[in-house]
C-alpha cells in the first residue's frame, strides 16, 4: 500500500459533477489523473466542466492562467479501463446503483496495481458490500466528497468492516493532501452526513406538505433560526430531488419507518421535476 508521497496517479471513476470536480482538485494538487467515463463524449462534458471552474477561478484571481491550464493538462480522459494501470488511487464516483459499483470495483481490482487503494464517493451505500467485489476489501474505503468539489471544505472518510487501518490514516492524508479537512465514519447507513442531512431535508418537506408554513418560510426560518447557508429546500433543489430520494429510500430500507420519504417529495420526482437541474423544484429556475 502507497503512502500519500508515493501516489503519482490518481484515477477517477465517472466524470459527471462528483467525478469532474474530484479530477480537478486531484490535478490542482499536481497528481497525474486518469478520469474515465462510458462514452466519450461524457468524458468531454466533464473536461469542458473542469475548464469552465478553472476559468472562474483565473477570473477571481485564484490562479493563474498558467496553473489552470497545467491542471487541465494533468488530466487524461478515457473510456478505457486499462487506463488505470498506473493508478495509486483510484476514487469512483459513478451513479448510486450497488450493482454498478460492484462491477466497477470488480474490473478495478482486475487492473489497477496490487499496491492501488480503491476508494468510492458514495453518499450512502455500504463500503463493505462495495468492497466484497474485490480480492482487496482491505484496501476498499470511502472518500466522500461534498458537492461542488473544488468549493466546499470537507470529506467523509468511511470505514468499511476490513479497511485497514493503514488505508483510512491514508484517504485522511490523500484529502489532506487536496487541501480538505476530513471527518470519519463508521459504515452505516448515509454515514454522518446523509443520516442526518437527509432526514432534515425530508422533515422540511413534510413541513411544507402538512402546511406547517411556506417554502420561503421553512427556509428562512432554518437560516435565520439556526445559522445554515441553505433552508432544506433550496438546498434539495441544489442536490436534486431524484438525489436526495434515492438517499432517503437507502436510509429508510435500512433504518426503518422514521426514514420514510414524504410523500411530496416523490410526487415531485414523479413530475419530473428535480430541481435547479430540471429549471423546477420547490422554487423556480432561468
Ligand atoms: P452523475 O450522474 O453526475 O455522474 C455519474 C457518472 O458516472 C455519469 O457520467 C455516468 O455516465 C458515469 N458512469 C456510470 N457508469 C460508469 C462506469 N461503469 N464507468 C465509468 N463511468 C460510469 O452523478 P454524481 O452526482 O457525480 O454522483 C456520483 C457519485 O457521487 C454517486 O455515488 C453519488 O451518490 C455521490 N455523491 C453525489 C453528490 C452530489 O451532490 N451529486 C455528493 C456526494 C456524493
Amino acid at each position: 500500500m502507497p503512502a500519500v508521497d508515493d501516489i503519482e496517479t490518481v484515477g477517477v471513476v465517472g466524470a459527471g459533477t462528483m467525478g469532474s470536480g474530484i479530477a480537478q482538485v486531484a490535478a490542482t494538487a499536481g497528481y497525474d489523473v486518469v478520469m474515465r467515463d462510458v462514452e466519450p463524449a461524457l468524458v468531454d462534458d466533464g473536461r469542458e466542466r473542469i475548464a469552465g471552474s478553472l476559468d472562474r477561478l483565473v477570473s477571481n484571481d485564484a490562479l493563474t492562467r498558467g496553473e489552470a491550464d497545467a491542471t487541465l493538462d494533468r488530466i487524461a480522459g478515457t473510456t478505457d479501463l486499462d487506463e488505470f494501470a498506473p493508478a495509486d488511487l483510484v476514487v469512483e464516483a459513478v451513479v448510486e446503483d450497488m450493482s454498478i459499483k460492484q462491477d466497477v470495483f470488480a474490473d478495478l481490482d482486475a487492473v489497477t496495481p496490487d499496491h492501488a487503494v480503491l476508494a468510492t464517493n458514495t453518499s450512502t451505500l455500504s463500503i463493505t458490500t462495495i468492497a466484497a467485489a474485490t480480492d482487496r476489501p482491505e484496501q476498499v474505503v470511502g472518500v466522500h466528497f461534498m458537492n461542488p468539489v473544488p468549493v466546499m471544505d470537507g470529506v467523509e472518510v468511511v470505514v468499511g468492516e476490513k479497511t485497514a487501518p493503514g488505508v483510512v490514516e491514508l484517504a485522511h492524508a490523500f484529502a489532506e493532501s487536496l487541501e480538505k479537512e476530513t471527518w470519519e465514519a463508521d459504515d452505516k447507513p448515509g454515514f454522518v452526513s446523509n443520516r442526518i442531512l437527509m432526514p432534515w431535508i425530508n422533515e422540511g418537506v413534510r413541513a411544507l406538505d402538512e402546511g406547517v408554513a411556506t417554502k420561503d418560510d421553512i427556509d428562512r426560518g432554518m437560516k435565520l433560526g439556526t445559522n445554515v447557508p441553505m433552508g432544506p429546500l433550496e438546498l434539495a433543489d441544489h442536490i436534486g430531488l431524484d438525489v436526495c430520494l434515492d438517499a432517503t429510500e437507502t436510509l429508510h430500507e435500512e433504518l426503518g419507518e422514521r426514514f420514510r420519504p414524504a410523500y411530496l417529495l416523490r410526487r415531485k420526482v414523479e413530475a419530473g421535476d428535480l430541481g435547479k437541474k430540471t429549471g423546477t423544484g420547490f422554487y423556480e429556475y432561468e
